[in-house]
């Protein structure tokens, strides 16, 4: 049987930074499920449709097999109904370790079925984040070279009112 990776995440929203961690995922996995988070403990700027279908809209490899799917409630419990075999994260600085070790660890807690690992995106990417975009939009700055054009385009509808 095919090895299902899981992706989870706010995505919100999606920049070139998670699609470099999809894309080097879909190379070592039969097939990557984007999970977007319902309760990811942040406030969103973005709804749960909105960020899935920024995620759909982006021009994925062809051939690449992904799904995009959302996700409430424990996150070991979500990988184990969608037969995931592993959890993957994406790693920037030393900053995200300490978390996503503590979530790795845990996740192994309530699960010993369910392993996490770990991709680190592309230097060019590796200083992306979601936050980082809302504050560039908001101040006037272009974010071309960070998501692409669709989610621009919705975050300057969203904060430049
Ligand atoms: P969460 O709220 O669950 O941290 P995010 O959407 O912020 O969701 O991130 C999802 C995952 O992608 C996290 O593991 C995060 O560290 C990783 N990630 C986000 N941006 C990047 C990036 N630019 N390079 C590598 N990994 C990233």
């Amino acid at each position: 049987m095919g090895k299902i990776a899981i992706y989870p995440g706010s995505f919100d929203p999606i920049t070139y930074g998670h699609i470099d961690i999809i894309e080097r995922a879909t190379k070592v996995f039969d097939k990557v499920v984007v999970a977007v988070a319902y309760d990811s403990g942040k406030d969103s700027l973005f709804s749960v449709e909105e960020r899935k279908s920024f995620i759909e809209k982006v021009d994925w490899p062809k051939g690449a097999n992904i799904e995009v799917d959302a996700f409430q409630g424990l996150l070991v419990e979500y990988v184990l109904k969608k037969k995931g075999n592993v959890v993957v994260r994406g790693l920037r600085a030393l900053s995200d370790f300490e978390y996503e070790f503590q979530m790795a660890l845990i996740n192994r807690k309530l699960s010993e079925k369910v392993e996490t690992m770990f991709l680190m995106a592309g230097e060019n990417f590796s200083y992306l984040s979601s936050r980082t975009m809302k504050e560039i939009i908001s101040l006037g700055g272009s974010a071309e070279a960070f998501v692409p054009k669709h989610v621009e385009e919705a975050l300057r509808k969203k904060l430049r009112k």
